[in-house]
Formats: C-alpha cells, sequence, structure tokens
C-alpha cells in the first residue's frame, strides 16, 4: 500500500506510467502518479460494486500494458488477490490457472480475447474502453486503502513451467515491500530515473517493479512487446536509465545496435539489470563495449519474490581486463541485503530471508517439500565463493547432465559454445546413450551469414573444457523457443530424444 500512497502524496504531478506503443488518447492519458491514484481506486470501487470480496482472486491475463499496472496495485491493495497470468499459455493452461487459483474475475487483453474465449470464469471482462465504462467508477466514493496486514497475500504468481504444471506461489505485501525496497536499494533507484518495463509484468520478475517505482517517483515505460530495435527508440525518446530484462533481451538489443545508425542511445547513461537466466560472459563484454550501459546481474525465483542475489562490477574492478570483469559478472552475486544462502552437501543452493514464499496455492505437499526449517530449496545446483562470497550457479537440478557418471553443467558448456564467433543461441541438454546412460547434445543457431561445422564447435569446446564434458553431437536450428521471460524450457527440447525412456530427473 505504502508505494501508491507515497507516489500520490509525494509526486502527484509527476510523470507516472506512459503506454508504449500510446494507446489512442484518451483511453489511458499519458498519466501523472495522481492519475494513476484515481484509476486505482476507480478500479476498486467497480470491485467494490461488483461484489468482488476481500481474499478473493482477480485473474488478468495480459501483454504489458498501463491497464495491467493498474490492476496490480488495485487488486492487492483492496485486500483482494491477483493472479498476474502469462499470456503465451494456452486456452487450457490459462484455464488450469484460473480454476486452480479459484480466481472470480477473469479480465483479458484485447488482442487475446478471440482465443480465450473457451475459458469459462465467473466474470469476463475484456480489458479496454467498454470494460472500463462498464467496470471502473469514477467519482464513487472509493473505500479508502484497505491497508492489509503484511502477512496477508497480495499475488499468486504462477512459476513459468519451465520444469512441471505451473504452482501458485502465494506472495505477501510484505514480500512485495522488502523485495522493492532491496531492488530499488542494489540498483540506487531514485525519481531522476525512467524506467522502462522489458519483461514481462506478470512474471514475478516484473511484477514487483511498478511499486518500488511509483513509490520512489520513478516514470514508468510500459513496452508491450520486447524487440531490440523497439528498445533503442524508446530509451532515446524517453530518456530510459533503467530496464531488466533476460539475457535474450541483451542479445536482441545488441543485434539491432549493429543496425543502428549512429550512436546508440544512452551510452554512460543506461543501467540494465539482466534476470532470469545466466547470461554468458561474452554477452556482458558485448553490453559494455557496443553500448556503453552498465550491467548488473540479479538471480532469483518467483518463489523469492524474486531477488536473492545482486552483481555489479565493484570499482576496484574497472582496472581489469574486460574478459576477467566480465567472467566475475557473469556469476549470480552476493546475496541481497537480508538474504542468507548455503549450499546444501548435494550441491544445492538454500535460501533463507523475508522475500521468500509462505506457501503454494493449494498445495501442502510440494510446500512442505520447498521449506525446511525456514530454508528455501531454490532446485538451483550452485557455489559460494569462498573468498568473496559470491555465488555461482552451475545448473538447475534437473538439467544437470550426468555422463559416464561425470556431472556436467549445461550452463557451462553452452558459455563456452556461445564464445565461438559464429554462434547466436545454444540450449545444451543430455540425450540417452547406451553406455554412459546421457550424452551432451547441443543445439546450435548460428549468427546470421555465420557459418561452422559440428565438428568445429566440438573441437571448440575440446580445446577450452575437459573432453567429457563436450557436446558429442551438435545440431544446427532456426531458432531455440523459449518462455516469455526469455528461459529455455530444457524439458521441452529433451522430450523427443528421451520418448518412452525414464531419465530418472525430467
Ligand atoms: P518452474 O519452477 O515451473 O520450472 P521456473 O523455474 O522457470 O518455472 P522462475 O521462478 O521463473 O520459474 O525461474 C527461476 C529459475 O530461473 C531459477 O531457479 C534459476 O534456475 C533460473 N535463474 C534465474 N536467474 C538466474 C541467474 N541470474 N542465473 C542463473 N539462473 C537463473
Amino acid at each position: 500500500t505504502d508505494f501508491l500512497d507515497r507516489a500520490e502524496l509525494g509526486f502527484a504531478g509527476s510523470p507516472g506510467v506512459i503506454d508504449e506503443p500510446r494507446q489512442p488518447a484518451p483511453v489511458v492519458p499519458e498519466s501523472t502518479y495522481g492519475r494513476l491514484g484515481e484509476r486505482v481506486r476507480a478500479w476498486q470501487a467497480g470491485f467494490d460494486a461488483l461484489g468482488v470480496g476481500e481474499g478473493e482472486r482477480v485473474a488478468v491475463v495480459s501483454h504489458n500494458s498501463a491497464r495491467l499496472l493498474e490492476l496490480l496495485f488495485a487488486v492487492p491493495m483492496s485486500g483482494r488477490i491477483c493472479v498476474p497470468v502469462n499470456f503465451r499459455l494456452k486456452p487450457d493452461e490459462v484455464d488450469y490457472v484460473v480454476r486452480q487459483s479459484g480466481a472470480s474475475v477473469l479480465l483479458v487483453d484485447p488482442e487475446l480475447d478471440d482465443a480465450l474465449s473457451a475459458v469459462k470464469a465467473r466474470h469476463r471482462f475484456v480489458l479496454g474502453e467498454r470494460t472500463e465504462a462498464e467496470l471502473m467508477r469514477f467519482g464513487v466514493e472509493p473505500r479508502p486503502w484497505a491497508n492489509p496486514d503484511e502477512d496477508a497475500t497480495a499475488t499468486i504468481n504462477y512459476t513459468s513451467g519451465t520444469t512441471a504444471r505451473p504452482k501458485g506461489v502465494q506472495l505477501t505485501h510484505r514480500n512485495i515491500w522488502v523485495n522493492g525496497l532491496t531492488f530499488g536499494l542494489h540498483t540506487r533507484v531514485w525519481e531522476r530515473d525512467v524506467y522502462m518495463h522489458t519483461l514481462p509484468m506478470f512474471h514475478c520478475n516484473g511484477w514487483g517493479m511498478p511499486f518500488v517505482m511509483a513509490g520512489l517517483g520513478v516514470k514508468q515505460v510500459v513496452l508491450r512487446k520486447v524487440d531490440g530495435a523497439e528498445i533503442l527508440r524508446r530509451v532515446e525518446e524517453h530518456g530510459v536509465t533503467l530496464m531488466c530484462g533476460a539475457p535474450a533481451v541483451w542479445n536482441a538489443v545488441l543485434d539491432a545496435a549493429t543496425a543502428w545508425r549512429g550512436e546508440v542511445p544512452g551510452r554512460d547513461r543506461v543501467r540494465i539489470v539482466c534476470a532470469g537466466a545466466p547470461p554468458p560472459s561474452k554477452l556482458i563484454q558485448r553490453v559494455e563495449a557496443e553500448l556503453g550501459w552498465e550491467f548488473t546481474q540479479i538471480y532469483g525465483l518467483t518463489e523469492t519474490s524474486p531477488l536473492l542475489t545482486f552483481n555489479r562490477s565493484a570499482p576496484a574492478d574497472a582496472e581489469l581486463p574486460a574478459e576477467e570483469r566480465a567472467r566475475k559478472l557473469s556469476r549470480a552475486g552476493l546475496p541481497a541485503l537480508g538474504v542468507k544462502l548455503k549450499v546444501s552437501d548435494a550441491g544445492e543452493v538454500l535460501a533463507r530471508s523475508n522475500v521468500v514464499l509462505e506457501s503454494y496455492w493449494d498445495k501442502p505437499e510440494e510446500t512442505a517439500a520447498a521449506l525446511e526449517d525456514g530454508w528455501f530449496h531454490t532446485g538451483d545446483g550452485g557455489t559460494l565463493d569462498p573468498d568473496d562470497g559470491h555465488l555461482t550457479i552451475s545448473d538447475r537440478k534437473k538439467d544437470v547432465i550426468i555422463t559416464g557418471g561425470e556431472n556436467v553443467s549445461s550452463i557451462e558448456v553452452e558459455d563456452t559454445i556461445f564464445s565461438h564467433p559464429a554462434v547466436a543461441e545454444v540450449a545444451v541438454i543430455g540425450v540417452p546413450h547406451e553406455k554412459w546412460g546421457e550424452t551432451i547434445k547441443a543445439l546450435v543457431v548460428l549468427a546470421e551469414g555465420a557459418t561452422a561445422q559440428e565438428a568445429d564447435i566440438i573441437a571448440h569446446c575440446k580445446r577450452r573444457m575437459a573432453g567429457y564434458k563436450a557436446p558429442t553431437s551438435v545440431e544446427f536450428r532456426d531458432a531455440i523457443p523459449r518462455t516469455a521471460t526469455g528461459k529455455v524450457q530444457k524439458f521441452k527440447l529433451r522430450e523427443p530424444y528421451w520418448a518412452g525412456r525414464d531419465r530418472g530427473v525430467n
């Protein structure tokens, strides 16, 4: 609650939220924080009129938009629970989330409405002018902010389903608050910043940003669709200073920058935060050299609101050779303030902090399995550097390849393959092998105009890493499918090779 309160009190006349591309006026006019407050109250009065009670779930499936942002405030701040839904899900997957969360209201992006027309809920509204006319109650005396208890559930964020059917992660008002403060502190957010949403706001990585940015009076640009050239254009137009996105987003920006006429905008001004997947060190080097944008890495999970660690170059590292600095930055980083980390004997990263979830929605067994004496099991393998305390994620437990009894991190192999100049994208998986149990396969997308043979990639790896870590086969593909947050769903890539066979940890 405090975040919007503060924005209304301190920054009522300051620029608030801008949709890009802009919605035709006057639907969502370029807004101030005062205007944002009014619209949020009007949504709440609408839910009151509709009879949506406290604790009831309101599901929203939408691309990034100012309306989605308003709802991220309006629903929890009135004591209801927001369920932001991944816009890429198929209708039956959306149906699963709506049913599993027991949502009584479903709000749908007009662009997705046709596809989702079969998804039934008690109330279904298409986000747009008509819904606003029907639902938003401007001028009606709205309830004061409900001021929900810190321990009350604010949202249920579903995991991306990279490893299994999405689970609803219950996050509380305290989680929002602590996550926002930590992000604000570690990335030095202040009122002169201009934040652009390049992460999908339905996902936990992007969901927390509107709160901290509003609370600190930062102008927010909501980018509907993420595209490299579009990002550069909007950075220039709005004087953007801060963005957050997966490695795939920064790759796309680097591609667009090579075709950009003139100097790339934001040099020495823009700070980017890389989240959601491990960034190869070559990517970090290129961002620093070709864009001149400051690079910070964060690591976390939906279950941890999401922030657990930050990594930004220490001032003393400025003297290091670029390659060495990038290698240090490719680690997940130091625990954020208030986070405790440890690595179990089995090599799994465990976290303790008040950003950790209370429970999964209606899944007591999964909750019990994930939490042990207050420590959350991340499912990620990792190591803590004994000298400087930095965490390195070696791999998701389920993606580690066990070949001939040796554990191989798919991330390490990907990083090595990515350093080959012809490689634009890569995913490494384990496929069945009669003698070794599994063997390493690389799926590679070549850079435009580049050529390379399977043998070149394998030889490149063998020169740089132990022989058993090198792929035994390389397949060239046109693209590697990713989730909306830029993650590779390796279980899906593995499927065709394992059909009918048990991998043990799938
Ligand atoms: P599901 O739990 O359904 O499989 P998911 O794991 O994709 O979905 P998220 O919460 O979106 O759910 O992703 C968290 C995971 O993303 C982490 O456990 C980790 O494996 C990976 N990740 C996030 N940030 C980083 C990072 N900086 N470096 C390495 N891995 C990261």
